[in-house]
């Protein structure tokens, strides 16, 4: 399990290795047809990159077109709850925030499913749940799974941690993908940002893509909360090494990366620690390209529409659209309280014609279950 390989890896050793980079690690690195390691990876993160940007650029445009075209793949996501009893202290859905809970219904289920189909032709969807295993647990997510079938070809969650047994039963409903951010690998303050609830258990939710990958979930996506940690670079690393382990080891599996930059919350009044600027998370995301040019890499709508335009045509291949973040908030609640506010505020059609006009390839459906059963 990753939690006994990250007990390999010091936190502020690996920040200090990362401080240490100079330009000859970078041009290292930069070597062409060079197979780039973790000390790679932390050079092309490292301060002593920065010059290089347009390089690295040019090169992640490169890899990124041999493997994925000029594709970008489209999804949505679907908020089913905002009930949660977990206290993050960066997130409004925390448990002791007085607020109105709600848990959709089949039917608003259902009338949520067609008013994406309305929008654009959707058919990658992500289900959302805060954690409230009792009242949306397991089997609440297998029915909106057995509900989203036959209109969506490709279902992916972002839920709870569950355990392998819940997983591999999720992909009997059409479970396709798994997303679940780590926020951070920094084990010391964990705790700080998760002080109570399930997700106060490190190990059980680092330990999770092991279960999904035991599972046999075909598609498995990472990500860190950029602004938890001073040291952003330092979980950016972490998480390399959390994929390079799980392609190893579960080699079958397809890796989508998201680097979430976090605002400050308007509900609990969380100040990020650090601040990634636009220049900062173009050089993550060439450097998680030049790393793995396999890798889907992520951008939601947390990000302004010109950098999501811009960084389609040199690196990310998956983008959101027109995404609400509360629940029921594409027909049945469409003023709640959402979880993040969205930057990107423009129609799904709008984002593909803008695509468009950069040379980009916008695909609604690249997955069938078919393939899964071939
Ligand atoms: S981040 Fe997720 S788990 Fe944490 S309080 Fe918000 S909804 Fe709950």
């Amino acid at each position: 399990m990753f939690s006994e390989e990250l007990k390999k890896y010091d936190w502020d050793e690996t920040t200090a290795r990362i401080a240490t980079k100079t330009e000859a690690d970078v041009a290292r690195a930069l070597t062409p047809g060079r197979r780039l390691d973790i000390d790679d990876f932390m050079a092309l993160i490292s301060p002593a990159a920065e010059p290089h940007l347009e390089t690295m650029a040019r090169l992640s445009r490169r890899y990124t077109e041999e493997r994925f075209g000029r594709t970008v793949s489209m999804f949505i996501p679907l908020y089913l709850t905002n009930s949660c009893t977990n206290s993050c202290v960066y997130c409004g859905f925390h448990v002791a925030n007085k607020m109105k809970r709600t848990i959709l219904t089949e039917e608003e289920i259902v009338n949520e499913y067609k008013a994406i189909k309305r929008l654009a032709p959707f058919e990658n969807l992500l289900l959302v749940t805060g954690e409230n295993p009792a009242k949306a647990g397991t089997a609440y997510i297998a029915r909106a799974l057995d509900l989203a079938k036959p209109m969506f070809s490709n279902l992916k969650i972002e839920v709870m941690p569950l355990s392998t047994d819940d997983y591999a039963s999720l992909r009997k409903h059409g479970l396709n993908g798994v997303i679940c951010f780590q926020e951070t690998y920094c084990r010391e303050r964990y705790n700080d940002y998760h002080p109570r609830g399930m997700k106060a258990n490190f190990e059980w939710r680092v330990n999770a893509f092991d279960r999904m990958g035991m599972a046999g979930v075909h598609s498995i996506g990472m990500g860190v909360l950029i602004g938890l940690e001073r040291e952003w670079r330092t979980d950016v690393v972490m998480m390399a090494r959390h994929l390079d382990y799980l392609r190893k080891k579960y080699w079958r599996t397809k890796y989508s990366i998201n680097f979430p930059r976090m605002r400050p919350s308007e509900n609990g009044g969380f100040r990020p620690n650090c601040v990634m600027t636009d220049r900062e998370l173009a050089q993550a995301t060439f450097a998680m390209r030049l790393f793995d040019h396999d890798v889907d890499i992520s951008y939601s709508t947390r990000e302004p529409a010109r950098l999501r335009d811009h960084m389609a045509c040199l690196g990310v291949t998956t983008m959101s659209a027109e995404s609400k973040t509360e629940p029921g908030g594409y027909y049945s609640y469409p003023q709640a309280l959402e979880q993040f506010h969205v930057s990107d505020e423009r129609t799904a059609v709008e984002v593909e014609t803008a695509l468009k006009a950069m040379g980009r390839q916008p695909v609604w459906k690249d997955w069938d279950a078919c393939l899964e059963r071939a």
